[in-house]
């Protein structure tokens, strides 16, 4: 991801080779930071207020002090402004902690192209495999420690199960838990076809993130004629569905086409979900 425009909290819009953190930032030493990636859609960041407002609760959960919404607000659409409108772009917010003791959080707004890598996916669809996060279910619920639902600096294991994926000749993983449920992808949430109903894993019973994507679709499921919910799924059961996708901001919809081996019949759902996403 090369950066085509950058903006930082306090400095506005700077050349985006600039150096920005000191080589204490705790962000860089521990991953200790929060981020959102948008899409970037005629000039805006789709979803802000969303993105905000998770951003909010990584922070309070991560007792980091958040600049006010506003500043972040504006730091989002002062990088989109310099956006190349001809292309389709993602938008980086992030703020690190800083150097230890230091009294406010660094900010920053990248924008980047996005790569093909994120296209393909929308009209091919992806192979998955699952793998164990090595957890139950619930344990985050019970444990604020393993910063359930944080969109944390901290992806490396998350980068590391997109690395296994491909070693395993698949796009991507589905993480389940100690006790056989799937929980979520390393960068998107399961949505997956039931009946008349599209549904989703539970946040607050599992821990993993709250998907922008997937809650903007399942609000609007009715559009489809179809029902929303929230449901636990073992992977068994995931093949069985009439259905199922990963969601994310930037790649937007990816349709599950073969889980741990076995071939996933196309939906005919995919393209209406991708056209009501906007994608
Ligand atoms: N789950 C994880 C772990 C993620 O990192 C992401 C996005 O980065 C998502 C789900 C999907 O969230 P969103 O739709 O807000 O991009």
């Amino acid at each position: 991801m090369t950066l085509t425009a950058l903006a930082v909290l306090g400095r506005g819009l700077v050349d985006p080779a600039t150096p920005l953190l000191r080589a204490d930032d705790l962000g860089v030493l521990r991953g200790d930071g929060i981020f959102e990636t948008m899409h970037v859609r005629s000039g805006k960041p789709w979803l802000l207020d969303e993105h905000l407002a998770r951003m909010a609760r990584s922070a309070r959960r991560m007792e980091l002090a958040l600049p006010p919404e506003e500043q972040l607000r504006e730091l989002a659409e002062v990088a989109c402004s310099a956006a190349d409108p001809a292309i389709e772009n993602t938008l980086r917010l992030v703020c690190t902690r800083g150097p230890e003791g230091a009294d406010t959080v660094t900010c920053f707004a990248g924008i980047a192209p996005v790569t093909q890598a994120s296209v393909t996916p929308r009209t091919r669809g992806v192979s998955v495999n699952t793998i164990s996060l090595g957890f139950t279910a619930g344990a985050r619920g019970d444990a604020p420690w393993l910063l359930g639902g944080v969109k944390s600096l901290s992806y490396a294991v998350n980068m590391a199960s997109q690395r296994w994926a491909l070693s395993q000749g698949v796009d991507d993983v589905l993480w389940l838990s100690a006790d056989g449920f799937v929980l979520e992808a390393p960068t998107s949430t399961l949505v997956w076809r039931s009946g008349d109903r599209l549904l989703t894993v539970p946040v607050d019973a599992t821990g993993i993130l709250p998907g922008t994507t997937a809650r903007h679709l399942l609000d609007r499921s009715f559009e489809l004629d179809l029902a929303a919910g929230e449901e636990m799924i073992t992977a068994a059961a995931l093949t069985a569905a009439s259905g199922a996708w990963l969601l994310s901001s930037v790649r937007g919809i990816a349709e599950i086409r073969s889980l741990d081996g076995v071939a996933l019949p196309a939906s005919p759902d995919t393209a209406r979900i991708r056209s009501l996403l906007g994608f």
